[in-house]
């Protein structure tokens, strides 16, 4: 089978896998939540939300109506071929799940207001490239809800204050926040680089799963600080009260300018829907996410 081809079936394939199936990680993490939680009103949310998971595997059918938009993540293989068709091959994908599985059409002109009907428009799908070695292409696709979108929240820290100012703009962040994402959530946090680039780490920070912690034992500290502290909001499931507002937080970072101290907070909700693929030289593919079925 042509290459492009096989692109676009893994694509629709991975698709389908995200927006069905929660992760393990983060079902575990739910679960986990569920038994620890104190509030009676979080627990029934904490239940409603399980049975909603069970459900929408048994049925088939996407975990939330909010199919979200569309992100990519490739890593390119410098020595895979056709590297200039995958972008047709990711759009092509998008409009087949969108009709097919079915998708919610959720890309719209900013200008004119107007739905594409196809999760498709300028810079949608989202793609973001990484050149690594090899002849392998590794997708993933993150299907990203608008209410966890919506308070998404980049800043500039005065640079003084250092990782403590870092902590407040979390903090505040997710108390602002409150049940607009649908909590419990995940954060993806980031600080230095620019304003561009915090908010693309702390984002792409979402895609790393609960039970990985950061390889740096001060950064792995500095997230479970920063977890403690936002579970502390009693903000709870779908923001209903309880002790579980956020299940877990990634921190990533790039070196800064002196003067600026650029930081970002991602959140995602409990439907934090994201399935990767590997696509060998030979066509062979590997699917390397939780469950395909
Ligand atoms: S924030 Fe997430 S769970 Fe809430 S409606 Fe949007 S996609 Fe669904």
């Amino acid at each position: 089978m042509e290459m492009t081809k096989i692109v676009e079936d893994v694509a629709f394939n991975i698709l389908k896998q995200a927006v069905i199936y929660v992760p393990d990680d983060v079902k575990q993490a739910l679960k986990k939540a569920y038994a620890g939680e104190t509030s009676e009103t979080g627990k029934t949310q904490l239940k409603a939300i399980l049975d909603n998971i069970e459900l929408a595997e048994k049925y088939q059918a996407p975990v939330c109506q909010d199919t979200g938009t569309i992100i990519f993540y490739i890593k390119a293989g410098s020595k895979a071929k056709d590297l200039d068709k995958i972008e047709a091959a990711l759009i092509s994908a998008t409009r087949k799940a969108t009709k097919e599985i079915p998708l919610r059409p959720n890309a719209v002109d900013p200008f004119t207001g107007k739905n594409s009907g196809d999760n498709t428009g300028r810079y949608i799908p989202a793609l973001n490239w990484e050149i690594v070695s090899g002849d392998a292409i590794e997708m993933t696709v993150m299907t990203k809800g608008g209410g966890s979108e919506n308070v998404c929240l980049g800043g500039m820290m005065v640079p003084g204050e250092g990782i403590k100012g870092l902590k407040k703009f979390v903090v505040d962040a997710v108390v602002k926040a409150g049940a607009q994402p649908c909590p419990p959530n995940i954060l993806g946090i980031a600080m230095g680089g620019g304003a561009d680039i915090s908010m693309r780490l702390a984002k792409k920070a979402l895609l790393l799963p609960l039970s990985e912690h950061n390889s740096d034992p001060e950064i792995a500290k500095l997230e479970q600080e920063i977890l403690e502290a936002v579970n502390m909001t009693g903000i709870g499931p779908m923001g209903l009260g309880g002790i579980t507002t956020v299940l877990g937080v990634h921190v990533d970072y790039a070196y800064r300018h002196p003067a600026s101290f650029p930081a970002a907070v991602a959140f995602n909700c409990w439907a934090a829907r994201r399935a990767s693929a590997r696509i060998n030289a030979d066509g062979t593919v590997e699917y390397l996410a939780h469950k395909l079925k």
